[in-house]
């Protein structure tokens, strides 16, 4: 069977994963502050590069070096990947299982380099430990995330994935298709391809950890703008709302009937306004407390408000009046509006206050009107109403 060099794809891995290393220090720099984790991930391609270092000077240093410190390295090195996961998604890692795992994998592995050894028995250690440290970096990557996250870390999810098939195929490698190899810088074919998809997967490591980088960032981009969004539109809710009532304030519903008088006057269309005032308000603060009144003028403004059209602006214009802006109506049109609004609040029953009435003035756009000479018609009728004994619409 034809090989590939070995000491050959050694070298190419070693300079793929120096370039990466320098990529990921690089991420690092750039997202230390930001996300926990890149650290941990510059920490592993470090070791990566030095475990794979080690391993080509076989021959030159201590084969304890180049062997069983070179594989204890880069094993440590997946474990940095699995905590820098860890990290980057919040969750808790576990330092000291891994540092104890990390011992018992150099005694073992120096047992089967230098007392009993034995190649696939090697393989085997060194294969189980990274399929152990990957298959938790997929649990993670894939079952504990939420739903709407798992498109963050699919990629990852997926090359983690083709690295766990490539360590499984690796053990029946030793196993069944090489039973008789005992070196690893020797072996066939196979070792050479393991290698090198390992060399590729290296690389497409790092290019999932950043995707997964940028697509975190994104998110939480995204997130951000739409709270902002909230923000604004609460914000702009309440400057244009009265804070005890909840209708529209002063100064919006003065707002609001600028734009229609602006629009009545251009389009020659009908527009009529009503001015409430509650009766007797006075006496209710002065028998029962201003927090009563505050309640009738609460239950007031919403009986109203409910019982207006949709089309209807309604807003508090002083203490206890209320403003109401009926865009396309006539004064007739208000006047029934009115009207009813008067009958629905006569019945009403307040507890402990009992009935409360209120008197309102109504006025419909004239020729050359502008806001002030509609509201002062408005108002003349309201005092009208008030002067013919209250509890009425003029
Ligand atoms: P009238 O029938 O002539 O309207 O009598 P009135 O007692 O209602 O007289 P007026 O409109 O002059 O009185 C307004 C009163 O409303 C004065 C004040 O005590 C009360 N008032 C104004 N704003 C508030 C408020 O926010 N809460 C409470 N509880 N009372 C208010
Ligand atoms: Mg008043
Ligand atoms: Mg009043």
């Amino acid at each position: 069977m034809p090989t590939f060099e070995m000491q050959t794809i050694m070298f190419s891995y070693l300079v793929s994963n120096i370039l990466v290393t320098i990529v990921m220090g690089n991420v690092w720099l750039q997202n230390r502050k930001r996300f926990k984790g890149t650290s941990h991930w510059f920490i592993y391609y470090i070791l990566q590069t030095l475990g794979i270092f080690l391993v080509m000077l076989k021959g030159i240093i201590p084969d304890l070096i180049s062997t069983v410190v070179a594989n204890t390295i880069i094993v440590g090195g997946m474990m940095f990947f699995l905590i820098g996961l860890q990290r980057f998604m919040e969750r808790k890692s576990e330092y000291l299982i891994n540092s104890v795992y990390l011992v018992f994998f150099f005694i073992l592995y120096y047992y089967f380099r230098f007392i009993d050894p034995v190649f696939k028995y090697r393989i085997l250690l060194f294969s189980i430990s990274v399929i152990i440290i990957i298959a938790q970096s997929v649990y993670l990557l894939m079952y504990k995330t939420e739903k709407d996250k798992r498109n963050i870390y699919r990629n990852t999810a997926i090359v983690c994935s083709l690295m766990l098939l490539l360590y499984s195929f690796r053990v029946g490698a030793a196993f069944f298709l090489y039973p008789h190899e005992n070196e690893f810088i020797t072996a066939g074919i196979i070792d050479s391809a393991i290698m090198m998809t390992s060399q590729m997967l290296g690389i497409m490591m790092t290019f999932s950890l950043v995707l997964m980088i940028n697509m975190r960032l994104f998110t939480e981009v995204q997130q951000y703008v739409e709270e902002r969004e909230l923000m604004v539109h609460e914000l702009r809710r309440l400057a244009s709302t009265d804070g005890l009532t909840g209708i529209y304030n002063r100064s919006k519903i003065e707002q609001l009937l600028t734009i229609e008088v602006l629009r009545a006057r251009r389009y020659k269309h009908p527009l009529s306004i009503i001015i409430a005032d509650i009766d007797h308000f006075k006496i209710v603060n002065d028998t029962y407390g201003h927090n009563v009144g505050d309640v009738v003028l609460t239950g007031i403004a919403s009986m109203m408000k409910e019982h207006v059209r949709e089309v209807d602006f309604i807003g508090r214009w002083g203490g206890e009046e209320f403003l109401i802006v009926c865009p396309e109506t006539t004064a007739d049109g208000a006047r029934k509006l009115a009207e009813k609004l008067r009958k629905k609040i006569e019945k009403h029953h307040f507890k402990d206050i009992g009935i409360k009435t209120i008197s309102m003035g109504v006025a419909q756009i004239e020729k050359d009107d502008w806001d002030e000479e509609m509201i002062k018609r408005a108002d003349k009728n309201l005092y009208k109403a008030k002067r013919a004994g209250r509890n009425r619409v003029v």
